[in-house]
């Protein structure tokens, strides 16, 4: 067998994806490349939309912080463009709203927190090709007209819709191609529509409007006169024309900078793993952007198969078994495909009540905004489900991942809030700011209440390199003591902040 290769991961793409799973690794002290075909960033935007579990994930490291200062709070969202808003002030966590701001700046906010992990992006070379050995990957990488072989553990693929590293590995992409077309256009309105005309619809089709900080608009259709003509791309003069068939108005539409075609093609990696190749984000999974959701889907896989990926790393380090290795990794597919598939029908479902045509389309939206508006529980659920926090993942406890079900304790598997702590002699603290400190990749022990070890048998716990955190008491905020996150005992967090152990005194 060949020696170990100096690099232990090679992550391809350094969009939002790729820039999160690197900085949590060479956080962490792996050894990381990062590679990148573009030779600069995107200046321009494709998404705006920054939900409740990506911020909690951003803050337990420290990276939210710039982007909270910056971008404008929502507290309600929307489902299937429907005027009924989702409620997201009632959600139980400390971000209880999305964030509105544009996908170049937080892609620029989440390379300047690789770079301070101790990471840089290498731009402008392509992986054209990825080949397994036994014990590595190597990657062949087009740089400046010259290819280069590159060496490592892994390969973590975070290239895109169009992932070669997904192609070269032999993973098919499958679900359902488009059936429609719509345009994001990026414009100037002279007379914009009131806020509470941003979404609108009727039987010609539905109207979504984004204002910009700067002043400008997006603009999305789905126009249900043009949408199935899959034949041409959406130009600045057909979205005028869409405008005034769904509307009456161009809403004194000045310069459009840009029209990008969206389609509502749903398609998922058959395998997110095979053998040392990992796939995550786009590369894994796309979907029409209804809820703006994909970005903050694929950083929540980064976020899983980081910590799965130091420990794999550090285990072969260690000379430790195959099989160590092999139950991370697929536990990543297991976790994250399933999560993927949820999004995927959510969106399906959208997509459903959007395009469904003529009198019969407009009744059913009528009817479905009815029961967000008039059924807190429904619209709580679906609150929960966009904002990323209803993930919950399957534990030796309670084996269920789905957070409609039987559940003994509904803090397992479950994402662990920003709970307010008391300490003997200490002024209250808040875990997120002690998860930073402990940093990725580690497993921490939070007892409550009780001793750190001794009469719960945490010192029997596997996870043997537990950072513990003791507190009195959890006090807040109210929401964590509802859901019970104030039970003396112990829990036991992954490094990715679900829980994966819970006891109870
Ligand atoms: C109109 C629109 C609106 C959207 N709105 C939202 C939203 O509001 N919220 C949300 O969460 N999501 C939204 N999305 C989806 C979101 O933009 C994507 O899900 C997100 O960009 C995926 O991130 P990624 O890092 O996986 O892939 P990408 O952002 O596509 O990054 C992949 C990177 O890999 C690089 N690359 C590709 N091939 C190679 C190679 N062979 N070698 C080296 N580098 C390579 C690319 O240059 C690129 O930089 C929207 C999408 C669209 C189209």
């Amino acid at each position: 067998m060949s020696s170990p290769p100096d690099i232990e991961v090679l992550v391809v793409g350094a969009g939002p994806v790729g820039c999160w799973v690197a900085a949590e690794l060479c956080a962490a002290g792996v050894r990381v490349m990062v590679v990148e075909a573009r030779e600069n960033r995107a200046a321009w935007s494709r998404g705006f939309v920054v939900h409740p579990r990506t911020l909690e994930i951003f803050d337990s490291r420290g990276a939210a912080a710039p982007m909270l200062a910056a971008s404008r709070r929502l507290p309600t969202w929307h489902f299937a463009m429907g005027a009924s808003r989702l409620d997201f002030s009632v959600l139980p966590t400390s971000f209880p709203h999305i964030l509105l701001q544009p996908q170049a700046q937080t892609e620029e906010t989440l390379e300047e927190h690789l770079n301070r992990c101790g990471g840089e992006v290498l731009r402008g070379r392509r992986v054209v090709d990825v080949r397994q050995q036994a014990d590595r990957v190597v990657a062949t990488v087009r740089h400046n007209g010259a290819e280069q072989s590159v060496g490592a553990r892994f390969v973590v693929g975070c290239d895109g819709a169009h992932s070669t590293v997904r192609e070269t590995a032999g993973i098919g992409f499958s679900g359902t191609p488009d059936t429609l077309l719509s345009p994001a256009a990026l414009v100037e309105l002279k007379d914009p529509p009131p806020p509470e005309r941003y979404l609108q619809g009727n039987e010609q089709g539905l109207l979504f409007v984004i204002p910009l900080p700067d002043g400008r608009f997006v603009v999305s259709t789905i126009d249900h006169a043009v949408m199935t003509d899959l034949s041409k791309p959406w130009t600045a003069e057909m979205v005028r024309e869409s405008l005034i068939r769904i509307t009456g108005t161009d809403y004194g539409l000045g310069e459009v900078e840009r029209v990008s075609t969206i389609g509502n093609s749903a398609l998922q990696a058959d395998r997110y793993r095979d053998g040392r190749v990992l796939l995550a984000g786009d590369a894994a999974h796309v979907h029409f952007p209804m809820g703006g959701q994909g970005m903050n889907l694929g950083i929540q896989d980064a976020h899983n198969l980081a910590w799965r990926l130091i420990a794999a790393v550090r285990s072969e380090r260690d000379g430790g078994s195959p099989d160590t290795v092999n139950e991370l990794l697929d536990g990543y597919e297991a976790e994250r495909r399933p999560a993927g598939e949820r999004v995927l029908e959510d969106v399906h479902a959208q997509m459903g009540l959007v395009a469904a045509t003529g009198a019969d389309g407009a009744a059913l939206r009528i009817r479905f905004e009815a029961l967000l508006a008039e059924h807190p529980a429904v619209n709580l659920q679906y609150a929960r489900r966009l904002s990323g926090i209803a993930v919950r993942y399957p534990t030796a406890q309670d084996g269920d991942g789905d957070d409609t079900e039987n559940i003994t304790d509904a803090r397992l598997g479950a994402r662990v809030p920003d709970l307010l702590l008391e300490r003997d002699g200490a002024p209250p603290v808040r875990l997120y700011e002690l998860l930073r400190e402990i940093g990725p990749g580690r497993f921490v022990r939070l007892t409550v209440g009780g001793p750190a070890d001794g009469a719960d048998g945490a010192e029997d716990d596997p996870e043997d390199d537990a950072a513990v955190v003791t507190a009195t008491a959890v006090t807040g905020p109210a929401w964590a003591l509802r859901d019970r996150w104030d039970t003396p005992g112990s829990v036991l967090i992954r490094p990715d902040g679900h829980v994966a152990e819970a006891r109870t005194w």
